[in-house]
């Protein structure tokens, strides 16, 4: 069994080990919830968990559909060994409802469904508040190549289309989400970091509560019963 040696990076919610075999890390899951870039902080019991083992299981199922992804094993609750990636600077955030920061910002109402799903991407830049940038920008800070970031359009796009079908069946609407991409020692992009309640906002499709992390940045309570609504539907448990 694969084994943790030193630790490589500790992030808000996750920490980052070095394993004996230099291309693979694992991913350990806290139940630390941070929001407002780190100035809210708080915990949501046993979101650890329910985040490793969701995310593990929509990137088994994009892999499968096509799109390459870091997963390699499920090592337990909340540890994972992945592929390691060189992450592209991009926080890539693909919305089909109006919510959070971009109802803010266009004053638009939560809730209004988008003529069309958007791309948009922040600079993935904790110390300047991850500020949102345009394609030429990323290009011109080399973020990324101009090749990159059409793959990352692609598998972006292709990802909400096959997660917006399997969470309806569920009861699931998929209002907005994040993903992280990485390199590959080969330079292949790849699907990186985590799909989860923390990244992705979920609504029930009958009755439109939030079963996700704003729950915990809206100080709404039932985070925790949210999380767990989510796991059961997607794992039957
Ligand atoms: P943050 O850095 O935003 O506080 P986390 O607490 O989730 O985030 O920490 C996880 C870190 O690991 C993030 O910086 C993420 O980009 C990085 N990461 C995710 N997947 C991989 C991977 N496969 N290889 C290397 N780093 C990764
Ligand atoms: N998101 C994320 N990490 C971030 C910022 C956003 O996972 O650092 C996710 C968030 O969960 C939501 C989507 O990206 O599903 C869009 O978030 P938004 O821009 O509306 O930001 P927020 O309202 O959270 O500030």
């Amino acid at each position: 069994m694969m084994e943790k040696k030193e630790m490589l990076y500790e992030g808000k919610a996750k920490r980052v080990y070095a394993t004996e075999d230099p291309a693979l890390v694992i991913v350990d899951y806290t139940d630390n919830a941070t929001a407002l870039n780190g100035l809210k902080k708080g915990l949501i019991a046993g979101k650890g968990a329910i985040n490793n083992r969701m995310s593990n299981h929509m990137m088994r199922l994009l892999e499968k559909k096509g799109v390459p992804t870091h997963y390699v094993e499920e090592l337990s609750e909340r540890e994972t060994v992945v592929k390691k990636v060189s992450i592209v600077p991009l926080e890539v955030i693909i919305r089909n409802i109006a919510a959070g920061s971009f109802s803010k910002r266009y004053g638009v109402e939560e809730g209004r469904k988008l003529a069309l799903s958007t791309i948009e991407f922040s600079y993935k830049n904790d110390d300047l508040g991850d500020p949102l940038i345009n394609d030429y920008h990323a290009l011109a800070l080399e973020l990324c190549t101009a090749e990159e970031l059409e793959t990352i359009k692609k598998y972006a796009f292709a990802v909400n289309e096959m997660m917006q079908e399997y969470l309806l069946k569920l009861g699931i609407i998929l209002v907005d989400f994040k993903l992280e991409f990485g390199r590959l020692p080969d330079g292949t992009i790849v699907l990186a970091d985590e799909i989860s309640p923390d990244t992705c906002r979920f609504w029930d499709s009958k009755t439109m509560e939030k079963l996700d992390k704003d729950r915990f940045r809206r100080d709404m309570g039932g985070a925790e019963d949210a999380y767990q609504e989510v796991m059961k539907r997607l794992m039957g448990d």
